[in-house]
């Protein structure tokens, strides 16, 4: 028996072991991105946590003052550092809310400009 086959199966299997392991990442990002795609957004109205955050969808329509160094009127959950990034047409999860998505043009009191 040849010694060529053998090689050759076990070159492919470490090539598909290596391809599987570089396409977890992206399968898990594609699922967490889908997942929160469908979560519900807050509703500012009735929230707890909205309510005690000020937030508003709006952010012209909040609360806003200087803070940071930054003026009020460029304050907005795109640009907050708890702002996790758009997953459903300007919609997108934010660490204070838990489970629901917050608009990109939103804003609420704990507002804290994104680094980097
Ligand atoms: Fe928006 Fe930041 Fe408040 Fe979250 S913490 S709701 S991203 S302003």
């Amino acid at each position: 028996m040849s010694q060529k086959p053998v090689n050759k199966s076990r070159r492919q299997m470490m090539k598909l072991m290596v391809g599987s392991l570089a396409a977890v990442p992206v399968v898990n990002l594609v699922g967490m991105r889908t997942a929160q795609a469908g979560m519900p957004h807050v509703d500012e109205a009735t929230d707890p946590t909205a309510q005690a955050l000020q937030y508003k969808h709006d952010a012209a329509q909040a609360n806003r003052t200087d803070k940071g160094g930054v003026k009020a009127a460029d304050q907005f959950c795109h640009n907050c550092q708890f702002y996790q990034g758009d997953t459903d047409g300007g919609w997108g999860p934010c660490q204070l809310f838990p489970g629901k998505l917050v608009s990109k043009d939103g804003w609420c009191a704990s507002w804290t400009l994104k680094q980097g």
